[in-house]
């Protein structure tokens, strides 16, 4: 070893990394300027949210906007596909075009969306319950399969005193725990990453909003100070278990130490990682050995378990009073019964052996893309099964995820208010099924498309 090489700390390591990575990101920003691109690329998402004329205007800017890119063929958004989300499937584009693509955009992580005994279990549950419960939940829309599901989860995660609240949307699980639970004049702390859904939770409860740097402990403890010594008041902090912009783990065990030490009440958000991870997929908080201390545990259903919907599990007073108090279950109608069974199939079969080998694949199959991309192109802090591939500049969104979808790959396309500015993402969701054929080949397209578009990290 030289004589003048420190031994560096892990704080300086990390700092080293972040410097590299805002290098890195400056740089292929820099590179993209010299693409050229058609004018509609201009305009961001954000150009059209507002408007104060008595016609509303915006909506025909935005009209004009989206047939800009579809006569440029490059509208890539609401392509529809006439199949289940199977790793490789068919899209068809406005112009009728037909494209075979790798399918890395859909999140049915262990493939239970397509599984033939989970639609066999929905079946049996449409023959039995019809089509829809008709009804809200509080009022007559709850069927037996309801309370199984209920009680068949509660049994998955194994803590005694706790229940579930089903919703008809994971996105609801968050906006209406969140407006429900937290009252005015409380405080809630966020993740800068968290999802749109806690977010609007947290507006609709006129509580004052925080947000911490992306899995930042010490910041969140400089935020949980200062709010302490302004009095006592109700706080909410609330994370995801694995990221869904930055497929990064949440360092879940540190925060909640610091949430309790300041009597704050954790929400996890385990969207992205229930039934992936933890002893038979009970999730990040489990596996951190903080699942009993979670106030507010979320799930949603449209992804691993392949269906639609979304679940709170937390201690059986709170599931009954947020079921009454969140609004956008007790005002609207309970999860539909083909969608229930086929859930409690996914759910039976994901806590078995069935789950334990679709998660060993998903893994492997995650680490083996990850490592296709890294130090090649922008992958962020990805450690799990969602890999964003970040490339920066929203005007680049549109042309290259045309050149990817026709190059025969489908990705999840993410950009701001999602995320931040100049941080736009195609994320790619890896699956159990997914082959290494597969995979290799979507690889293959990014680093293709990094080269045209100049985002490549060697790209000077
Ligand atoms: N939480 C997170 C972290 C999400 O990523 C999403 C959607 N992708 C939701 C909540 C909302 O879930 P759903 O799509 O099931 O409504």
């Amino acid at each position: 070893m030289p004589q003048d090489t420190k031994i560096l700390s892990v704080a300086d390591k990390r700092k080293l990394a972040q410097q590299l990575l805002s290098q890195r990101k400056a740089q292929a920003i820099k590179n993209m300027e010299e693409v050229e691109l058609p004018d509609y690329t201009r305009y961001t998402y954000d150009m059209f949210m507002f408007g104060s004329s008595p016609e509303p205007s915006e909506i025909e800017h935005f009209d004009d906007w989206v047939q800009a890119t579809l006569d440029d063929h490059t509208y890539t958004f609401e392509v529809p596909r006439l199949q289940a989300q199977l790793p490789e499937n068919d899209i068809y584009r406005a112009s009728n075009e037909k494209i075979h693509v790798v399918n890395l955009s859909s999140y049915n992580y262990l493939g239970y969306g397509y599984h033939p005994e989970v639609i066999a279990a929905a079946k049996a549950a449409l023959d039995v319950y019809g089509l829809g419960a008709a009804s809200s939940p509080v009022a007559s829309g709850t069927f037996g399969l309801h309370k199984e599901l209920e009680q068949r989860l509660v049994e998955f995660f194994g803590l005694p005193g706790r229940g579930v609240s089903l919703f008809s949307s994971g996105y609801g699980v968050n906006s209406g725990t969140i407006s429900a639970y937290m009252k005015q004049g409380g405080h809630i702390v966020m993740d800068r990453s968290a999802h749109m859904s806690i977010l609007e939770g947290a507006q609709l409860s006129k509580c004052t909003p925080h947000y911490f740097r992306h899995n930042d402990v010490d910041h969140l403890e400089e935020i949980l100070k200062g709010i302490s010594q302004a009095g006592e008041t109700r706080v909410l902090v609330c994370v995801e278990g694995v990221y869904s912009a930055d497929g990064d783990y949440s360092k879940v065990g540190r925060i909640v130490e610091v949430a309790k030490r300041y009597g704050a009440k954790i929400l996890v958000d385990e969207a992205h990682s229930m039934l992936l991870v933890g002893p038979h997929g009970r999730g990040v908080c489990a596996e951190q050995g903080v699942l009993e201390e979670i106030d507010l545990l979320v799930m949603t259903f449209s992804k691993a378990f392949g269906g639609v919907g979304g679940a709170l599990f937390a201690p059986r007073k709170t599931t009954q009073y947020i079921n009454w108090y969140a609004k956008c279950r007790m005002f609207s109608c309970a999860l539909d019964p083909a969608v229930t069974g086929g859930i409690l199939k996914s759910l039976e079969l994901a806590s078995g052996a069935d789950g334990d080998e679709r998660r060993q694949r998903l893994h492997v199959n995650a680490e083996f893309l990850r490592n296709q991309l890294r130090g090649q192109v922008n992958i962020g802090t990805s450690e799990s099964w969602i890999v964003p591939v970040i490339y920066g500049p929203e005007k680049y969104t549109l042309p290259l995820s045309d050149f990817v979808q026709r190059s025969g790959l489908d990705t999840s396309v993410m950009q701001f208010p999602a995320v931040g500015k100049n941080e736009s993402r195609m994320r790619l969701f890896v699956t159990s099924e997914h082959t290494t054929e597969q995979l290799r080949r979507a690889a293959e397209i990014i680093l293709c498309a990094a080269e045209k578009y100049k985002f490549a990290l060697n790209h000077q």
